[in-house]
């Protein structure tokens, strides 16, 4: 019914608000897929995005006023969150408990009573915000493993409302996830929705897995009865908008900056590899840059031919253990480089800051081979994105078999990130592949991006979640 309304929750917004001197407040718009796939659904009237926003510092009155106006013109609602907690319930259980988890780090993940209940109190101040705003007849998509005990609460005050809710990481092994003190307290969170999405069918198997042998719920195909109201687990993979990174790569301002790049000084007569990603542990990257030393090693003949272009965009600075990681990354392309530098050539290019989206795009475009090898990735879209700026051309895709993606992009090179000799062999393979091959593997995994893109995701995701509401009313 196109006339109910669309609430959107998750932890941000999809804008960054930053200080300015002139408003006091900026709003930039964020993409990425998650974004890229809501946004038309958001545009629509009516329909609301609700996430974490604290007011900017230092408003006066009128300030404040303009800063609720920028927010309702763009249809976001904010959630106000206390200091305190708000660090507990981000950086502690989120991202210090659940991120690393989930993952399948163990050595990462803090188990924090004080953390717990800051998530709990943050979840509790998402419930009070949708309910302010929520109408009979609302959808409410609730999004991400920031927010895994706002269906139910959401739940227990409208009873009939229609909750979605999905998980944008990987769902882990009853094994792993029964290490959580508050396994059954999550487990009953997610169980309120009627409609629980993952982006690969493993998550699905062991969400469904945890749910038989902590909360006793049984399952047939992914649907489950939890507290007598029928529920839909289903696998619901991300894709990217795919037309906007095939012309982006097209434009006249992009193509000057991939010949710029081919000829800049070290680049000049090299292949180019690419990584580009947050710079997170579940990435994989001083386990890609040991590879590529020793890929050097090995094929001696690859020395001043090829340059490894590496962007680690900063994240989560205030958690230790990304402070941790920054310093390995930064020793170890020293090392590479001190080991392996000419006096006319770097192996590695390294940057640490986020790219523009021509630059990103500019990038994609210019490079021979990419390289995505994360230890573990819910989805990843980077890899997508590189493809769709190849459209109908070559350029080869390394994939690790750990990223949610790889169960689409089967026609990639596909790799073990923890086997090293793998990954030197994939790195040589994918530098050396004809053009003809290239092509013949990118052709059918373009044309999949191009159809199933994040527009799509997000429709099919909601036409299966009114979907349930029909089962249920035909039970009841
Ligand atoms: N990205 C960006 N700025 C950059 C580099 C990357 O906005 O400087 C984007 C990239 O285009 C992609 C997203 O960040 O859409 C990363 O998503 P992905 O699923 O690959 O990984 P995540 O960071 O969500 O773990």
């Amino acid at each position: 019914n196109p006339h109910n309304r669309l609430i959107i929750v998750s932890n941000r917004l999809p804008y960054r608000i930053e200080p300015d001197e002139r408003e006091g407040f900026a709003f930039t718009r964020t993409v990425g897929g998650l974004v890229a796939g809501l946004e038309p659904l958001h545009a629509q009237p009516g329909n609301v995005w609700l996430g974490w926003a604290d007011e900017p510092a230092g408003l006066d009155d009128a300030g404040r006023a303009r800063f609720e106006r920028a927010l309702a013109e763009r249809s976001c609602a904010p959630v106000r969150l206390d200091g305190r907690d708000a660090e507990l319930y981000y950086e502690g259980f989120s991202n210090s408990t659940l991120w690393p988890l989930f993952h399948g780090f163990p050595q990462h993940t803090r188990f924090d009573e004080e953390a717990w209940e800051a998530y709990v109190r943050v979840n509790e101040r998402f419930r009070d915000a949708v309910l302010a705003l929520a109408r009979p007849g609302d959808t409410v998509w609730v999004h991400d493993y920031h927010l895994m005990l706002l269906p139910s609460l959401l739940r227990e005050a409208l009873p009939d409302a229609s909750i979605g809710f999905f998980l944008h990481i990987p769902f882990p092994d009853y094994e792993t996830f029964r290490m959580l003190p508050w396994r059954r307290e999550l487990m009953r969170g997610v169980l309120g929705a009627d409609l629980v999405g993952f982006h690969a069918y493993d998550y699905v198997r062991h969400f469904l897995s945890s749910c038989r042998r902590i909360v006793g719920v049984e399952n047939e195909s992914g649907t489950l009865f939890a507290d007598g109201r029928l529920a839909q687990v289903d696998a619901f993979p991300l894709g990217i908008d795919y037309g906007r990174y095939r012309d982006a790569a097209r434009l006249p301002a992009v193509r000057r900056l991939v010949t710029e790049l081919g000829e800049e000084k070290g680049h000049e007569g090299c292949k180019l590899m690419l990584s580009v990603e947050r710079l997170d542990y579940s990435k994989g990257i001083p386990e890609r840059l040991l590879a590529f030393d020793a890929f050097l090693d090995r094929f001696p003949e690859w020395r001043g031919r090829v340059v490894l272009v590496l962007v680690t965009v900063p994240s989560r600075e205030n958690v230790a253990s990304y402070a941790a990681l920054k310093k390995q990354v930064d020793e170890l392309v020293g090392l590479i480089n001190g080991k392996h530098s000419t006096m006319d050539w770097t192996p590695v290019d390294y940057y640490y800051r986020s790219l523009p989206f021509e630059r990103l795009v500019s990038l994609y475009a210019a490079s021979d081979v990419m390289l995505v090898t994360p230890l573990r990735d819910g989805m990843n879209l980077v890899c997508k994105e590189y493809l769709a700026c190849h459209d109908g051309a070559g350029g080869t895709l390394v994939l690790s078999e750990m990223a949610g993606a790889s169960y689409e992009l089967h026609e990639a090179l596909t790799v073990n990130p923890f086997d090293q000799e793998g990954v030197v062999d994939a790195m040589r393979r994918a530098l050396e592949m004809p053009e003809a091959e290239q092509r013949r593997r990118n052709a059918p995994m373009q044309e999949r991006l191009a159809r199933y893109t994040s527009e799509k995701w997000a429709r099919e995701f909601l036409d299966a979640a009114a979907d349930v509401k029909r089962r249920q009313a035909g039970l009841s």
